[in-house]
Formats: C-alpha cells, sequence, structure tokens
C-alpha cells in the first residue's frame, strides 16, 4: 500500500528554509529516501522536529512522504524522499570570453546547457558588466524555457569574490570590485549567488562528491592557474585568506624553475599552464602547449616526459602539504589539465615517501585521491549547486 502525500500547489519558493527543513531536505538530497525517525537519529533532531520539518517540505513541494507497508504484520512505514525537479537553478560559468550555462535540478542533474560568447574586452583588457549581465540574462531566457520555471542563478568565475556577489579581482575579465550579483537579479528578477570558481566546485563536492564520505577536504584544480577550495568539518571555505598564494608558490625544488612572480622550483612553476609553456616554447624555440607536451609524451617523446613527471612531483608534494595542513585524507584533485597526472606513479610515489613512517613509527593513514577532470559544463555545474544551496538558505 503507498499512500502519496501530495505537494500544496500555493507553496512559495521564495521562503528560506529553516535550519531543521535545511538539514533534513539536504539530508534527502544527499544520502537518498529515509523514515521521519531515521533522519531524527541521523540528524539528531526530536520527533516533533522532524515531522514539522517534514510537513514543511512537502508543502514547499520538495519532498514526498510515502506510507510504505514492510510486512504484512509490521507498521506501515513513512518514507520521506526528496523531489530533484522542485527547483532549478541556473549555473553559470564565465571564462576569458565565454560564459557557459547548465540548468540542474536539486539533485545537481543537468537538464539542459548553452553557452554564449562575452563582449570582447575595452582598450585597457576589461570585459563590459553591462554586457556580461545582458548575455547572463539571455541564458537565463534560453535555459529557463526548459524547465517549468528557474528558482535562481549561480555564477562562478576565476578571482577573488567577497559577500557571494562582489568580484574584488576577476582575474580573466579585468575586473575590479564589480559588484555581479545585484545588476543580474535586476535583470532577472531572480535570487543571485556569485562565487570562486574552485569554491562553487568545493560546495558541489560537499554535497555531491567527496563530502557525503569526508567532511573536511580539500580541492585542488590544475589549469590556467593553480586553484584552491577547502571544506572544513562541513562547510566550504568561502574566500581564502592567500587566494591560493601560501600553497602555489610553496617550494618544491631549490634548483627548479622559476614561476611568474620569481620564485625558483615553487609547486605554481612547474603546474601553471602559462608558465609550462612560456618556459618549453622558449626552450623549443616554438610555441609548444600543454596538450603538445601530453601529445608528445604518448609518442614517446623523453623530454615530454621528464616535463610531465617533474610537474607530477611537484603535484604529489602540493597534495601531501594540502593534505598535512588541513589534516584530512581526502583530496580532490580536478580541472583542464589534471588528467595528465591521474595514476601518475612519480605522484604516488612522493606521496607515499612524504607518508613513509620512521623506524618506530606505524603509518597513520593513506590518501583518498579522488580525480575528476572537469569540462567548462563541469565548472557550470558547481555554480548551479552552490546556487541550489543559496535558494535553499544552506551556508
Ligand atoms: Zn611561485
Amino acid at each position: 500500500m503507498v499512500i502519496e502525500t501530495r505537494p500544496d500547489p500555493s507553496r512559495n519558493n521564495d521562503r528560506a528554509l529553516s535550519a531543521g527543513e535545511l538539514a533534513v531536505a539536504r539530508h534527502l538530497l544527499i544520502h537518498g529516501p529515509a523514515t521521519r525517525g531515521d533522519l531524527g537519529d541521523r540528524l539528531n533532531l526530536s520527533y516533533a522536529s522532524t515531522s514539522r520539518a517534514a510537513r514543511a517540505l512537502i508543502q514547499e513541494g520538495m519532498a514526498s512522504e510515502a506510507l510504505e507497508q514492510e510486512s504484512a504484520v509490521g507498521r506501515p512505514r513513512q518514507v520521506l524522499t526528496a523531489v530533484p525537479t522542485a527547483r532549478h537553478v541556473l549555473g553559470c560559468k564565465l571564462t576569458t570570453d565565454t560564459a557557459y550555462g547548465v540548468v540542474c535540478d536539486m539533485y545537481g542533474n543537468v537538464t539542459a546547457a548553452a553557452r554564449a560568447a562575452l563582449p570582447r574586452p575595452d582598450s585597457s583588457g576589461t570585459v563590459s558588466l553591462a554586457g556580461t549581465v545582458k548575455v547572463i540574462a539571455q541564458l537565463t531566457t534560453r535555459l529557463g524555457r526548459k524547465v517549468p520555471s528557474l528558482d535562481g542563478i549561480g555564477i562562478a568565475l576565476g578571482g577573488v569574490v567577497s559577500g557571494r556577489s562582489t568580484v574584488r579581482e576577476g582575474t580573466f575579465l579585468g575586473w575590479r570590485d564589480v559588484e555581479l550579483a545585484g545588476p543580474v537579479t535586476e535583470r532577472t528578477g531572480l535570487p543571485v549567488t556569485v562565487t570562486n570558481d574552485v569554491t562553487a566546485l568545493a560546495r558541489e563536492q560537499l554535497w555531491f562528491g567527496a563530502g557525503r564520505s569526508h567532511s573536511t577536504f580539500g580541492v585542488i584544480t590544475v589549469g590556467a592557474g593553480l586553484g584552491f577550495g577547502v571544506v572544513r568539518e562541513g562547510v566550504a571555505v568561502e574566500e581564502l585568506i592567500d587566494n591560493g598564494h601560501l600553497l602555489a608558490h610553496v617550494p618544491v625544488d631549490p634548483r627548479g624553475p622559476v614561476c611568474g612572480l620569481g620564485h625558483r622550483g615553487c609547486a605554481a612553476a612547474y603546474l601553471n599552464r602559462e608558465d609550462v609553456e612560456r618556459r618549453v616554447s622558449a626552450a623549443a624555440g616554438r610555441t609548444v602547449t600543454f596538450d603538445d607536451l601530453i601529445r608528445d609524451r604518448a609518442a614517446g617523446d623523453e623530454d615530454a616526459a621528464r616535463l610531465l613527471d617533474e610537474a607530477a612531483r611537484a603535484l604529489g608534494h602540493l597534495i601531501a602539504t594540502f593534505a598535512g595542513a588541513l589534516q584530512t585524507p581526502c583530496i580532490v584533485l580536478a580541472g583542464e589539465d589534471v588528467a595528465a597526472f591521474a595514476g601518475s606513479r612519480v605522484m604516488d610515489e612522493v606521496i607515499a615517501d612524504r607518508l613513509r613512517p620512521g623506524p618506530d613509527e606505524a603509518q597513520r593513514c593513506v590518501l583518498d585521491l579522488i580525480t575528476t577532470p572537469l569540462t567548462f559544463n563541469d565548472w557550470a555545474r558547481g555554480a548551479a549547486v552552490a546556487g541550489i544551496q543559496n535558494i535553499l538558505g544552506a551556508v
């Protein structure tokens, strides 16, 4: 016997959830269906609080509840399930020249994707804010047609973002102290959250990836630059104190190559795509891209293999340092270039050596490395998940 409890069609999508409702919604989204009793136990809520939260979520259309007869003699159980399609959010990743958009449901499932060119930068290298807002609004209209309604927007970009709305430094757009959330809300009428792209990725991992098994973990992205995200005790760190410099420029080898800031042998010198390409191109007397290096290695080129091994070694040190400082066994490796290092023997050896116990010690942990090479749509999905968390009122 299954008795469905139907949502109230007059639901109000704008109301932020209470702490209890959010905890229940989050648990259902991340861990799947559960009884009120299970939820109370897992979330340390009283039965009355759990029931109140369940009723509110059903009322909002965000959860449904069914009576399931467990056995012929037992009492029927009320099982709560999230309704992922109750809300949809546009996620938008801004690069130097393109806005990548995806629409996601509450599970972070992508239901539609599109992209649009951003305005060209002016003579000072600045991309027009008004033009960018217009492009995002157009993507919102275009992708909004694919779902019953859009409930919010999450925007992610490289750089420093404050207060989930102001781009303090928009590295790739030439922006400084640009208020972005307000103008997009004005144009679209939707709640907007703006996030550093790696932070958005950390938020996505918190709900739908590494966060399912680890309450504390780090994210390293390898691509156009090195990026870092931190989740501590179930909370994503919104703004890094140093924009990742303390890790990106950690010394690896005092005889190594020089990074763009002039450090000899820091991690960035080995892993920043621009730094690597500049150095290799200068040595070769022609333009050599990171992708060329990967291709050359596959074709048996020893120089390319050595260069990528050196980079993998630097990445191994970076992972070990990050994990040690954060005191987590879990590091997520992501980004456009990370596939080049997945399963690297050199990287594994560096990490094993850093963990190696002394003569009278036992090894305390092994590292859990999760590698997720990313496309721009994956970055946009991270933005969408940050947008979902925003409309649900999650911290
Ligand atoms: Zn450096």
